[in-house]
Parts: structure tokens; sequence; C-alpha cells
């Protein structure tokens, strides 16, 4: 399995970098993790048909990691249409926010088109949800006050990966990342003082103590990405292929 980095920049693009958006290759899915803006032009670049997608996960309905979804639809509608169903997930107000996403975007251009061929499916904080053969477990982690925002652990052909999301540094990261094949962990900044994400700082304290097989460091920020240079750990690029 591999997992294409198709952006892996913060909200504000820093460093020119794309906004969220993970493409998981198996041998017969392909799926991706989170959606961001730029997420439809990045997998055509990557030489992906866009068609061949089957499912979308959202960690949390922030536009930088949702906001890509209604380019997929309007590719679908005009461009290249599915023969088969998309599968979108994510937590609750998935589907509500989608549409009204789309319709905002495209509604008045589109009057008598609906979405296309979509099955929506809620991830449910502490549960599993299998996908197209795909398992989903979504646990709540610190990013926002109200909405829920999840951390995603994946598991597909034998291997698993668990995604931060958007999140401060939590003792759940220790736990559900044991043992898995790859972490994918948002770092947004290096020191700065904030609740909603993770800084290189907290992340280096608990570094020791995670199991995981392989660990990327993403979301990168201007702060994160002055240091690249120095710091002992991988840290995702636009365009990288990590082995899973
Ligand atoms: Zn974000
Ligand atoms: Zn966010």
């Amino acid at each position: 399995m591999k997992l294409h980095v198709l952006g892996c920049g913060d909200a504000f693009g820093s460093g020119g970098r794309n906004q969220s958006g993970y493409l998981v290759e198996a041998s017969d899915r392909l799926f991706l993790l989170d959606c961001g803006p730029t997420t439809l032009l990045a997998m055509k670049k990557a030489g992906f048909d866009p068609r061949r997608l089957d499912v979308i996960l959202l960690s949390h309905l922030h536009g930088d990691h949702f906001g890509g979804i209604p380019f997929f639809f309007i590719e679908y509608l005009y461009q290249k249409p599915r023969d088969n169903l998309l599968h979108i997930a994510g937590p609750p107000g998935t589907e509500e926010k989608v549409c009204e996403l789309f319709r905002l975007m495209y509604g008045h251009a589109t009057t008598a088109r609906e979405i296309p061929p979509t099955s929506f499916h809620i991830l449910h904080p502490e549960q599993s949800t299998i996908i197209e053969g795909i398992e989903v477990f979504g646990f709540r982690v610190p990013h926002q006050l109200q909405d829920v925002s999840l951390a995603l652990k994946v598991s597909y052909g034998g291997k698993q990966m668990l995604f931060s999301g958007d999140s401060a540094w939590t003792e759940l990261f220790i736990e559900h990342a044991r043992a898995v094949d790859l972490f994918l962990c948002e770092c947004s900044f290096y020191d700065s003082s904030t609740n909603n994400h993770v800084r290189y700082l907290d992340f280096q304290e608990n570094l020791p103590r995670l199991e995981c097989k392989k660990l990327v460091l993403t979301h990168l920020g201007e702060e994160m990405l002055a240091r690249r240079k120095e710091l002992p750990v991988m840290l995702a690029e636009d365009g990288m292929i990590i082995e899973i």
C-alpha cells in the first residue's frame, strides 16, 4: 500500500504547499484522507484518474480539509462521469456541509443538477465503520470547541495507519499509534503557544513513547518549514510517496 502526499500544507498554504489531502493506493482500492481545495489538481498531477476514487474520508469539516469536494463533484458531473457510487465519510454534519458548500459554489449555475451519485457515511466517535472494505475508527481529538474533529485509524489489506487530522497533542495518540504501520501526525507549529494544533516541542517530548512503525509529520506551517532541515523526523512533502 502506498500513501501519496497530495497536500501537506496548513490552511494558509504555507511554503506554497497544497492543503490537506493524502491518497492511499491499495491493490484494489483508492481512497483519500481529507480533501482540501487543492486535492483534485494534485491528484491529476500525480497521474490518477479521479474516477478511480472509491472513498473520501474526512477528519473534520474545516475548509482546508473538505473544501475540495465540490471540484470532484463538477468533475464527475461535467467532465468524467463515474459509473459507480462515490463514498464520503466524515464526522456528523458531513452530508449537510458538503451539499451546502456545493450549492454555494455551483448551485445557481447548475440548478437542475444534483450532486453525482454519492453515499454519505457518518463516522461516530469511538466507533468502527466499514466502507467498501476499509475499516475506519475515528476518535475525537482536541481541535474544535463544538464541532467534532476526528483522528482516523484506518485498516485495509492487513495494514493500519493513524492520521491525526488537526489536533493539539493528546495522549490518545500514544495509545492509538501503537503498532500502526504509519502515523501521519499534524505538526503546524514549532514552539508557538496553541491549544488546537500540535507544537513540535510537545511532540518531541513524547517521541520516545510512540510505538508506530513509521512516522511522518504534516500540515506544516511556517515555523516548521523554517526548521525543516534541522529536525530529526520525517516531514511530508507534496508529491512524496510513502510505502506502508
Ligand atoms: Zn487544517
Ligand atoms: Zn482544522
